[in-house]
């Protein structure tokens, strides 16, 4: 059973995961009305694994029979002027929910859900990855994206990444 408090601290890790695919869906945008389609087509492909990841937390809430809340989406109000800032924005949001996702380890640990903690340990590792990959993509722009054919090998690259569902889902 899982407690009422986690199954809203659940529900707003879900709500969470939608908000960063939208926060991708937005960036992707950006780069796209830039020309950049590549980096459009990562942020896509990033906007599909979370909405995965919402998934995941979804069916896990199912399995344990907790009736999942539905909370508002925040819309986007990000206004990106340059190449950097909106992966910075990405970069910051994956800290923002690592943290967020160790609050709810947390709140596991505190009411000894053993069943949650241990749903959780993917999540975990899971952060580490995306705050990574989220920073090797600044690294990369800061290094390679100042010149026009830096950046063109770069679009390329990202032009290349494919939607994999995620592991967690069946
Ligand atoms: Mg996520």
């Amino acid at each position: 059973m899982l407690s009422e408090k986690m199954i809203v601290t659940l529900s707003q890790q879900i709500k969470k995961e939608y908000e960063s695919a939208y926060l991708y869906l937005e960036i992707g945008d950006f780069f796209g009305s830039r020309g950049l389609k590549g980096f459009r087509n990562w942020y896509f492909v990033q906007a599909r694994e979370e909405e995965d990841h919402a998934m995941v937390i979804y069916e896990y809430m199912h399995a344990n029979n907790a009736k999942v809340q539905f909370y508002s989406i925040e819309p986007g109000d990000n206004k990106f002027s340059d190449l950097i800032t909106p992966i910075k924005a990405g970069i910051n949001h994956e800290r923002f929910i690592t943290d967020s996702i160790n609050k709810i380890y947390e709140l596991a640990e505190h009411e000894n859900d053993y069943r949650t903690k241990q749903f959780l340990n993917w999540f975990i590792a899971e952060q580490m990855e995306e705050e990574d990959t989220a920073q090797e993509v600044l690294d990369k722009m800061e290094l390679f994206g100042e010149t026009s054919s830096g950046l063109y090998q770069l679009d390329k690259e990202y032009g290349m990444r494919e939607y994999e569902k995620c592991s967690q889902l069946k």
